[in-house]
């Protein structure tokens, strides 16, 4: 690929003209885009450099991401603990189970509690 092909394949050179601060990338294909600075780059597996995040994005993704999967893995293990628990001889694993449900619910909660917690303040400070 060029360098012509790849600038004239993103919507932001059109957007952002060199020189400008570019806006977070967030919600950038939504009515209602995140008005923040760009100021962090992506981690490393998700774009390219061209690619940033604000400061308020930067910080909550990683929380998103791990709420996400904290979500999946307690979806597999009560599926798992659904099936242990048709079975008399699987005392042992529904114990295992119950403990690894109980400690990601835990987790998740207090994940979901601080992205509240930063998304309203965030809202208060800034748009409220
Ligand atoms: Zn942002």
């Amino acid at each position: 690929m060029t360098e012509e092909t790849r600038i004239t394949s993103t919507s932001e050179a059109e957007e952002c003209p060199p020189g400008e601060a570019a806006l977070c990338i967030m919600g950038r294909s939504l009515p209602d885009p995140c008005p923040y600075p760009a100021t962090v780059p992506l981690p490393h597996r998700l774009g390219g450099d061209d690619l940033r995040l604000c400061a308020y994005h930067a910080a909550t993704e990683p929380l998103v991401d791990e709420s996400e999967e904290l979500n999946v893995s307690l979806e597999l293990v009560r599926a798992y603990l659904k099936g242990a628990r048709r079975h008399g001889a699987a005392g042992p694993l529904v114990t295992i189970l119950e403990r690894a449900e109980a400690d990601f619910s835990e987790r998740e909660a207090v994940v979901d509690k601080v992205l509240a917690d930063l998304k309203a303040a965030e809202y208060a400070l800034m748009r409220g």
